[in-house]
């Protein structure tokens, strides 16, 4: 660091201050995590140089031999770890896998059937906005309106009806459970490949914290960024018989030379999930979201579908009169550090929003419990009910900043010095 600060104070500033919002405030965003500094090593190391395009063994460049043995450490401990007969750690994000697995999988103007977006759904699951909603025929699985919850028969009327070639389950932000025999069944049923996106969730499953998508799916694709605290980047996981449609639909279909210091450290990730301490991490994880959720509901928000089953949770917050727009930026303004979302059946625009997603993978990395998410429930409310343009308002903010600051100093993100 000291040499990146005589070389570039100005990024060398940007990275400090980073560091200091990171040690200064409560980090709620559910697709965060705060990675180990093993983890940042390998990162930021030499092997960021190094053109590899191709596979161990067979590369289109020479000098491969070390990474080589990286690629090939990470690929084995990612089928140890998920009992998956194959593993490509190459994806440079989620969107990347999620790209290459419908290259794998379909061809363009297929049917896919996948989470309606406003439900929960991700962008590579149908907008027309993303190659998915552009280069396929997208249908949309809604939740149901009472329950918020998948509704298994309607998917599967709607397969019936529309003959997916491709059936996508995962998401964004539903906080429960996903049955993926049911999706497995449906998918057999008309003849579909069934593709997990497991982006949100798959460090759950290393932690054995939720069941595998792995014995159902096609195809799992996952970042290796968010509850599995790794670094950012995708990977993917599929049967033997896929293996070689997966790695040339990801190089040289849908990328060029893999990061391959990001796939190292991905390795090292996994060599962490695979510690016993993981599980205990990713049990805290669910039990700190269904904490938080619990405290949030006290304060008069409702957790949509009732509560969670996983590391997030989803406040509707109309009870309050507060937008999800206003209660991040209220929220914002006393360091914590949360996003607004988009509630089933949200009569709200998205950029506007009824609701505030929350999630605990960096809090709990952090060492916080049960206890510390209530006080951090009371935390977010008074922020949420704090009205800045109210006189004395912003100064309160301030003030609840300040409270945050000194929780969170208990649980430093990472150690000084
Ligand atoms: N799939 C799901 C379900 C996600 O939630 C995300 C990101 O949050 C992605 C894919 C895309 O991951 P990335 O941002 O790494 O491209």
């Amino acid at each position: 660091f000291a040499q990146l600060r005589a070389t570039d104070p100005e990024i060398a500033g940007v990275v400090l201050g980073e560091l200091d919002r990171l040690r200064g405030g409560l980090q709620l965003i559910a697709s965060e995590n705060l990675t180990s500094p093993a983890v940042l090593a390998a990162l930021g190391s030499t092997l960021t140089n190094k053109y590899a395009e191709g596979y161990p063994g067979r590369r289109y460049y020479g000098g491969c031999a070390e990474v080589d043995r990286a690629e090939e450490i990470g690929i084995a401990r990612a089928k140890e770890l998920f009992g998956a007969e194959h593993a490509n750690l190459q994806p440079h994000s989620g969107a990347s896998a999620n790209l290459a697995a419908y290259a794998a999988l379909v061809q363009p103007g297929d049917t896919v059937l996948a989470m309606d977006l406003p439900h929960g759904g991700h962008l590579t699951h149908g907008s027309r906005v993303n190659f998915s909603g552009k280069w396929f025929h997208p249908v949309g699985y809604p939740v149901r309106p009472d329950t918020e919850l998948i509704d298994y028969d309607e998917v599967r009327d709607l397969a019936r009806t529309h003959r997916p070639k491709l059936i996508i389950c995962g998401a964004t932000a539903y906080p429960r459970l996903i049955d993926f025999a049911r999706f497995r069944e449906i998918a057999d049923e008309v003849g579909a490949y069934l593709m997990v996106d497991a982006a949100h969730f798959i460090g759950l499953v290393a932690g054995r914290a939720i069941p595998s998508p792995v014995p159902y799916a096609d195809v799992v694709c996952a970042t290796t960024h968010k509850v599995l605290r790794g670094p950012r980047g995708g990977m993917i996981l599929c049967r033997e018989s896929l293996a070689q449609r997966i790695d040339k639909a990801v190089f040289p279909f849908t990328q060029g030379g893999p990061l391959m210091h990001a796939v190292a450290a991905k390795a090292v990730a996994l060599r962490e999930a695979a510690q016993p301490e993981f599980q205990t991490y990713a049990r805290q994880v669910v039990s700190n979201a269904q904490a938080l959720a619990a405290g949030l509901a006290d304060e008069g928000m409702r957790p949509v579908s009732g509560g969670t089953d996983t590391h997030l949770a989803l406040m509707d917050l109309r009870e309050l009169g507060v937008t999800g727009t206003e209660a991040e930026r209220r929220c914002d303004a006393a360091s914590i550090t949360l996003n607004k979302n988009a509630i089933p059946y949200d009569p709200q625009p998205p950029m506007v929003a009824s609701g505030i997603r929350v999630g605990t993978p960096s809090v709990t990395t952090q060492g916080m419990r049960e206890g510390e998410l209530r006080q951090v429930a009371t935390l977010i409310a008074r922020a949420v009910r704090t009205d800045p343009e109210a006189p004395g308002g912003a100064d309160q903010l301030t003030r609840l900043g300040a409270e945050v600051a000194e929780l969170v100093a208990a649980f430093p993100a990472y150690p000084r010095g």
